[in-house]
């Protein structure tokens, strides 16, 4: 290992593995920092994604696939199933495998990997970030470098430490617990959300089937909410009345931002990605696929700067972020606080209306013109999303 590098990125979820690959294309040294003794595990993760999001970066491999998904399952608080289908439409992950198969494709474009490596710190040099500190084995290290890239998930640190203002409001950070349990029975290639007062007030509950007929099941409240009655009692309720004899193989709990993207991402000597950055979908919580976009551009930004020997490049980082995504998010937020509000009611008219179109023309659009109807304000962000 050298002393100092171009680039150090800090965490190798998804958004920091692409940041670290991306950066090496750009031939400059690079090397990932990760706390766990392994990529890839714990996974703390629903692990629904899209096709479209991951084949962007990777190719396909039913080594991390564990199941194929061409529905979505929308079930109304009164139990109204509105299914629709969709092509190959996306996958449910095996994220321990798949994270470390991006960790792969990021050190075989050049990039160093250190686990084990916890970053409790940032070095400065006239104000700039110059570099990190960490544990290693027990032991107190540093490492000088150029660039930055904040990629240590939702319970960053990092930014906050480089000085930027990543602070999220608990009201915009959705309390979510889930479990992987076994001997659950349903469709293999659908995903199930269910909403209501009853279930996921303020969010949506999920089943997303694995192999061998285990499944992540679990929910995401608002954090106003999990404040007064916790997610984790939603969760019990629901298992001991659908599935009450299913053995349950792991359980986690974590947040996630349902906000928009941070206001700076970028500043001298940092950049930030993926849920450190909060460049998760604010409408469904996903932020694997989005997670790897940021980081992309990040590493991409990032090695160029250390080409052009122009470090404030780096700042344009914000700037491609949101006109790729971050503007996206802005309107899916909007959309999100329209449909999270809906009551019971209305949920269970959109599923009963939804379902008297014919199964073949039962598509996201139609869903979204029964929403409509329901809210008709939800148009003018709805439009946006196409239109901007
Ligand atoms: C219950 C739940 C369900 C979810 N379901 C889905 C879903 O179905 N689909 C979806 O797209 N998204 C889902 N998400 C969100 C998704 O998991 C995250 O958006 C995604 O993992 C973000 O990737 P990331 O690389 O930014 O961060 P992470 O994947 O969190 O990776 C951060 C890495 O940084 C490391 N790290 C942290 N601090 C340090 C440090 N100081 N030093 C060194 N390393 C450090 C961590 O160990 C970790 O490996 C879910 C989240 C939760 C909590």
């Amino acid at each position: 290992m050298k002393s100092d590098y171009d680039i150090i990125v800090v965490g190798a979820g998804p958004a920091g593995s692409m940041a670290a690959r991306f950066a090496a294309e750009k031939g400059v040294s690079v090397l990932m920092l990760e706390k766990d003794r392994d990529v890839g595990y714990p996974v703390r993760c629903g692990e629904a994604v899209s096709k479209a999001g991951v084949s962007e970066f990777i190719e396909p491999d039913e080594k991390w696939i564990s199941s194929h998904i061409n529905n979505f399952a929308l079930i109304s608080p009164d139990g109204t199933e509105a299914t629709i289908e969709f092509g190959d439409a996306g996958y449910v992950l095996e994220r321990r495998i798949f994270d470390y198969e991006l960790a792969k494709t990021a050190a075989k474009a050049g990039a160093e990997i250190l686990t084990r490596a916890y970053v409790n710190g940032l070095l400065f040099e006239n104000g700039v970030v110059s570099g990190v500190k960490y544990e290693y084995r027990g032991e107190q290290k540093q490492l000088s470098a150029k660039i930055v890239i904040a990629a240590d998930g939702v319970e960053s640190r990092v930014g906050r430490w480089a000085g930027l203002r990543t602070f999220t409001d608990f009201r915009e950070m959705e309390c979510c617990v889930q479990i992987t349990a076994s001997n659950i029975n349903v469709e293999k290639n659908t995903l199930y959300f269910y909403f209501g007062q009853n279930v996921a007030p303020g969010g949506y509950f999920w089943i997303f089937p694995k192999s061998n007929n285990a499944a992540n099941i679990g929910l995401g409240v608002s954090g106003m909410v999990g404040k007064k009655k916790s997610a984790l009692s939603f969760l019990n309720n629901f298992m001991s009345n659908n599935f009450p004899d299913s053995p349950i193989l792991t359980s986690i709990a974590g947040g996630v931002p349902s906000s928009i993207t941070l206001e700076k991402i970028s500043g001298p000597g940092i950049m930030l990605v993926g849920d450190a950055a909060r460049q998760v979908n604010p409408l469904s919580g996903g932020g694997i696929a989005s997670g790897m976009i940021g980081g992309s551009i990040a590493g991409r930004i990032a090695g160029e700067a250390i080409l052009r020997n122009n470090l404030s490049h780096i700042l344009s980082y914000d700037k491609e972020w949101h006109n790729r995504l971050g503007k996206r998010h802005e309107i899916f937020e909007r959309i999100k606080n329209g449909i999270y509000n809906f009551s019971d009611d209305k949920f269970n008219k959109i599923a009963q209306s939804f379902n008297s179109i014919p199964k073949d023309k039962r598509t996201l659009g139609r869903l979204f013109t029964t929403a409509l109807l329901n809210q008709p304000s939800l148009l003018v962000d709805i439009a946006k999303v196409f239109i901007i």
